[in-house]
């Protein structure tokens, strides 16, 4: 019986994973290292995007990331650093991009995509109070071959009733007269959504609050204790928090917490930069792509987010100023009104990367009541209430399998426990 759960961050992932608890009546406690919005759920452009299912290893991506290498300017870089983690995850990397893999991560992210937006609508409708706009998302390119690739997976995502329609560049700016004349032709998708980031973690802090989770912030999760295969209660901020069960959903951190646990997770950084314009020179009404860029464009209430760049092999969330300059500038090729020498103050996000592009739900090898939620890489807002939803039901079913778990099959931490990558998950 389980009554009881510890859920270590909270970030996106552990606040709807907390708050899906809650309303299974469970008593829970979520601990946090920082003291309010820290990680990467605050630092994103707040996209619910199933129609972007496609995993970041992809045929051609390592070659790409190759030719950028050394222009500090580029939207996507991988930084050399001796951190054996760092070489093993890129050479995992490597290993994952090609069309076999890809194909099989787009199937298993666009089925676990299935209830997206009906379970943010269901937020809504519960009470949880966030910023929500439900005017879809544009992708524009300036070139056909740039927009192949996104065409070619939005139709997998069509099966999840999820459209991506072509429009001309002409169709493009009667919706967004802000788009330049460069841009030759789009992609609309009138069933995606966004979010800002900040407000859903305030609002579903709020609920949970109401709900009855207790919040401990300012609290590093420092140790795990276990007795053989259950651990029995983690150290945090000086406090020992016992729980019948206990969620990993540390972002770029659950890896160390993992090893702590005894089992390794190849979940490293894939660091993003972004800037918030509310000078109003931009106004838009869909969230938009900037597809050659790889810019995310999202109109909130009170100002309009920018944010891009894929840098690997960086660890801290200092903001270097080309990169941030690199978004400005291909931004202004889209968007002519954002002046190309703006030098907006910006900000920097960790997403938590695996190296197949997938995210890791489910029990944690060798630990009996330890389940990780994380590695959602470029969608953790997207996947955040159904990565709830499958730990939920995880946790209910033990080890019975229902349609839920079922679908998390392709995302269970299991996959990275042969070879070099088990440790002791038993000692
Ligand atoms: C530039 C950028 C744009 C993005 N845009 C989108 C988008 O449009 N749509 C989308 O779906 N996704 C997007 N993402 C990805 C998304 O932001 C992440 O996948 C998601 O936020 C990860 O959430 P998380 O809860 O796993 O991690 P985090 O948000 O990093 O939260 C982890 C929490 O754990 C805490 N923690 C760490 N270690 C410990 C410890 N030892 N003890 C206690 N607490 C600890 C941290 O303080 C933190 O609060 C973007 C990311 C970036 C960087």
């Amino acid at each position: 019986m389980t009554d009881s759960a510890v859920i270590v961050g909270a970030g996106v992932i552990g606040l709807a994973t907390a708050y899906r608890l809650a309303r299974d009546g469970l008593d829970v406690t979520v601990v946090d290292a920082a003291r309010s919005e820290a990680g990467a759920s605050a630092h994103n452009a707040g996209w619910v995007v199933p129609i972007m299912s496609a995993p970041v290893p992809a045929p051609g991506m390592i070659g790409t990331a190759l030719k950028w290498m050394g222009r500090r300017e580029s939207p996507l870089s991988v930084r050399l650093s001796p951190r054996p983690e760092h070489v093993r995850f890129m050479t995992g990397m490597l290993r994952y991009s090609n069309a076999k893999d890809f194909q099989h991560g787009l199937e298993a992210l666009t089925t676990l995509n299935q209830r997206t937006v009906e379970l943010f609508d269901a937020y809504e409708k519960d009470g949880v109070p966030f910023e929500y706009h439900r005017t879809g998302q544009l992708m524009v390119f300036h070139t056909r071959k740039a927009m192949q690739g996104y065409q070619a997976a939005a139709e997998e995502v069509g099966r999840i009733g999820h459209t991506a329609v072509q429009l001309s560049g002409d169709e493009l700016r009667d919706l967004e007269p802000a788009l330049g004349a460069h841009v030759q032709m789009g992609l609309q998708c009138p069933q995606e959504r966004h979010v800002d980031p900040v407000s859903l973690l305030q609002g579903l802090t709020e609920r949970c609050t109401e709900l009855g989770v207790r919040f401990l912030f300012d609290s590093p999760v420092t140790a795990i204790r276990h007795r053989g295969p259950v651990v029995t209660s983690v150290v945090a901020g000086g406090r020992e928090l016992a729980a019948d069960v206990f969620v990993l959903a540390a972002g770029v951190s659950t890896g160390v917490l993992a090893r702590q646990a005894g089992f390794r997770l190849p979940i490293q950084p894939g660091k993003g930069y972004g800037f918030d314009d509310a000078t109003g020179a931009v106004t838009l009404r869909h969230s938009v792509y900037l597809g050659e860029a790889k810019v995310a464009v999202t109109p909130l209430a009170d100002r309009v987010r920018f944010a891009g760049t894929m840098e690997f092999g960086s660890t801290g969330t200092g903001v270097d100023r080309h990169r941030l300059r690199g978004i400005v500038r291909s931004a202004h090729e889209y968007l002519p009104a954002l002046p190309a020498n703006a030098q907006p103050p910006g900000w920097a996000g960790l997403r938590p990367m695996t190296p197949d592009g997938l995210p890791v739900i489910g029990p944690l090898p060798g630990k009996d009541n330890v389940l990780v939620a994380s590695g959602h890489c470029m969608l953790g807002v997207t996947l955040a209430p159904v990565t709830a939803e499958v730990i939920s039901a995880q946790i209910k079913g033990g080890r019975q399998e229902s349609p839920v778990t079922r679908m998390a099959r392709p995302f269970d931490p299991r996959r990275f426990a042969s070879g070099r990558t088990r440790t002791a998950a038993h000692s």
